[in-house]
């Protein structure tokens, strides 16, 4: 039974995996449970992904997480939603060998498990240092990721941080805040003045053949933060049909009363590149009426004559 969270891990499973186990029971859909979800099946595991909740990929809207689900599921992985594991039986050589899974008869045979159901800041030497947290259970630091501490600085997973659309205070668990901020406090140590202004909790991930990823809020999460939440979904060509379109689903959210960009999620070719235009808006507070006239380019192998990005924009605007 192994989590994945660092070097050793990671050399662990592998290890493991030279046993060739046969069938896999991944708990929780999270990113890291989708990339071995395939890195599993390309090595002819039969994988089994179990999420507690009733869609997979938190950080998706449950309409998003189903074209995930469905690409999964073309693969052969099987996805038991609203499940969770109560305990787990072994061999006498002290190795997995089954779950028991809530609302299945039958413990669900396994050789491997693989643990993925979310990050919590790692705060232990800050707290007995006695340095404050935030309200988000990590870190609390300044713009210049001070702590409560003066001259001492904390970047990374263990950090609280500023979410750019939300303004409030969050834990972000990704290595690209966690690389700029290592800079932001590292000048700031060496007396070069900088600030780390925050997250839009953007990423991507690659699960089979479609490219996922998201930035700011979703519907859900809008609605959390207090906003008035309008989705459209819309499917477009990534480039010329003549080219083989590959399609993108993209979902924007913005909010009704103030007509801002909140969130983009997106499912499928050049899902990555749709993501990162919508965070350069998000970041600029721009209002959907903006960014449905961004100037992107277009070229037949690259994008349509109206960039799925700006179909969604256009979309949205019929909501508003
Ligand atoms: C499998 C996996 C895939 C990921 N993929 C992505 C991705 O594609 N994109 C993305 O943006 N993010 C990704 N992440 C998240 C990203 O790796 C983390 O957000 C990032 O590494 C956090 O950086 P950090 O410096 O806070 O912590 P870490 O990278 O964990 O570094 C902390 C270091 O401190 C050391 N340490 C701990 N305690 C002590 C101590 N008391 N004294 C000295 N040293 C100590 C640890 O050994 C470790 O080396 C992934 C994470 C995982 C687990």
């Amino acid at each position: 039974i192994f989590s994945l969270a660092n070097l050793s891990d990671a050399l662990a499973i592998r290890s493991a995996l030279e046993r060739r186990p046969q069938r896999a029971l991944l708990v929780g859909a999270g990113l890291v449970n989708l990339e071995m979800a395939e890195s599993l099946s390309r090595r002819g595991v039969a994988v089994t992904m179990l999420e507690k909740c009733d869609h997979i990929v938190p950080g998706l809207d449950p309409e998003m997480a189903d074209l995930v689900e469905a690409e999964l599921a073309r693969h052969g992985v099987a996805v038991w939603k609203g499940r969770s594991v109560r305990t787990f039986f072994g061999n006498p050589d002290g190795r997995v060998q089954s779950a028991w899974v809530s609302g299945i008869a039958e413990p669900v045979a396994a050789d491997i498990v693989l643990v993925d159901i979310g990050v919590r800041p790692e705060t232990g030497l800050a707290r007995a240092a006695g340095i404050a947290l935030g309200r988000s259970g990590a870190i609390a630091v300044s713009e210049r990721l001070e702590t409560s501490a003066p001259s001492i600085y904390a970047a990374g997973n263990c950090a609280e941080t500023l979410h750019l659309v939300s303004n409030q205070p969050v834990a972000n668990a990704l290595g690209t805040a966690a690389n700029k901020q290592g800079r932001v406090a590292g000048e700031n140590l060496a007396r070069v003045p900088a600030v780390f202004r925050g997250v839009l909790n953007t990423w991507v991930v690659r699960v089979f053949d479609a490219a996922v990823a998201r930035t700011g809020l979703t519907e859900q999460e809008a609605r959390a933060c207090g906003f008035l939440p309008v989705a459209a979904q819309i499917t477009a060509g990534a480039r010329a049909r003549y080219l083989g379109e590959e399609p993108v689903t993209l979902r924007a959210i913005a909010d009704r009363a103030s007509r801002r960009l909140l969130g983009v999620q997106a499912v499928g070719g050049g899902a990555d590149k749709r993501v990162d235009v919508a965070a350069v808006a998000l970041t600029a507070g721009m209002k959907v009426d903006e960014a449905a006239q961004l100037d992107l380019g277009y070229a037949p192998p690259y994008s349509q004559v109206w960039d799925p990005f700006l179909v969604a924009m256009n979309a949205l605007l019929r909501y508003l």
